[in-house]
């Protein structure tokens, strides 16, 4: 059951980022993959703006690696 699990999050890794908003103050969380991140593709959630600042990222697993 445990190996399971890790098989599961290895396929669903995806990174986390934290934004605020310009507009609306308003702080948000999206999972994005490297291509939207890079494209620049993220709104507010609120008020659909688009003057957003990134805080910070996380991702759910760093130690993860494809054998
Ligand atoms: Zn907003």
């Amino acid at each position: 059951m445990a190996i399971h699990t890790i098989n599961y999050y290895k396929e669903e890794l995806m990174p986390i980022y934290e934004y605020r908003c310009q507009k609306c103050q308003d702080k948000f969380t999206v999972t994005l993959s490297m291509a939207e991140h890079d494209q620049g593709k993220v709104e507010c959630p609120r008020c659909h703006g688009k003057k957003v600042t990134q805080q910070y990222s996380v991702f759910f697993a760093k130690t993860s690696k494809k054998s």
